[in-house]
């Protein structure tokens, strides 16, 4: 079992190591920021980039001074400045969630070049999942580029994945294929990955439609697990749908018990759990995977 060594900021540059908590934060509420762009306008088919952003009721356009991340919203009360049309509370609490898995991306993975990719990873993630709360849909100029993007680091960087973040390489089968350039066994990770992940949602979704004659999974789930497992390869996609599956279930009970009807086909946003599921395989993954067989099978 090969755990990572973490480069502290201190370690690398020499600057004092809570310049990396502070920045990471910093930095992970300004993605929020952006992200909320991203959740608000692209479902709608809108250009993330222009116009500036602008309060949906009264249309006047948000200041700068009015646009920092969390604290605008707090000193705004969640208000608009002009028309005092409340503000939704997703806006800071995006922008606090992201600083925060920035805080336990940079906490767990440290000042590498893992660190820029894993945050993409989380980004586009969290994107996807508040997407998916609101909408339902996880759109596909989201899930391709993720996958485009999980393949070309596979194929840049193979030692991420051999061992240095990630363990794929050196985890059965494609520990099988140690003969073969380090590129291509990479690559075929990353294949397996994304079959393992996509593939196996794909068939639960075919199962219960031939079960139950109802549309389960959308495509949209297929496709970003796909993504999930080219990047984070079929170890960690596995724990990744495990965990989603397991808190999905959880979460679905509940809503069903508290529900008056008993409607069995309430529609779950499944992307949400899957995401959630993903980013922890992300941060924690190969470490749970090490507990747990180290706890378990005495491996
Ligand atoms: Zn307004």
């Amino acid at each position: 079992m090969i755990l990572f060594v973490r480069d502290s900021l201190e370690s690398v540059v020499g600057v004092p190591e809570i310049v990396g908590y502070i920045f990471s934060f910093l930095f992970g509420a300004v993605i929020g920021s952006f992200l909320n762009v991203v959740i608000h306008r692209v479902p709608n088919e809108e250009s993330i980039v222009f116009p500036n952003s602008a309060c949906p009721k009264c249309g006047s356009g948000i200041k700068a001074y009015d646009n920092i991340p969390i604290l605008s919203w707090l000193a705004l009360r969640g208000k608009c400045r002009n028309c005092k049309e409340p503000i939704s509370p997703r806006y800071p609490a995006v922008e606090f969630l992201t600083a925060l898995l920035y805080l336990a991306v940079y906490w767990q993975i440290g000042f590498g070049g893992f660190l820029p990719i894993a945050l993409v990873f989380v980004s586009t993630i969290l994107a996807l999942i508040f997407i998916d709360s609101e909408h339902m849909i996880l759109p596909n100029v989201i899930t391709y580029p993720l996958l485009g993007f999980a393949v070309l680091v596979r194929v840049i960087f193979p030692s991420f994945f051999a061992g240095m973040y990630i363990s794929d390489l050196n985890s059965w089968p494609i520990s099988q294929f140690n003969g073969l350039h380090p590129i291509i066994q990479s690559v075929l990770g990353a294949l397996l990955g994304a079959l393992v992940g996509g593939g196996f949602l794909w068939a639960v979704g075919e199962l219960w439609k031939r079960l139950r004659g109802v549309e389960a999974m959308g495509l949209g789930d297929v496709k970003m697990m796909a993504a999930v497992g080219a990047l984070l390869g079929w170890r960690l996609t596995l724990l990744s749908t495990f965990l989603g599956a397991f808190s999905g279930a959880l979460v679905g009970v509940v809503m069903i018990a508290r529900q008056k009807d008993r409607d069995l086909q309430t529609q779950i946003p499944f992307g949400i759990f899957l995401g959630i599921g993903s980013i922890v395989a992300l941060i924690f993954g190969d470490r749970l995977i090490a507990w747990y067989l180290t706890t378990f099978i005495q491996y």
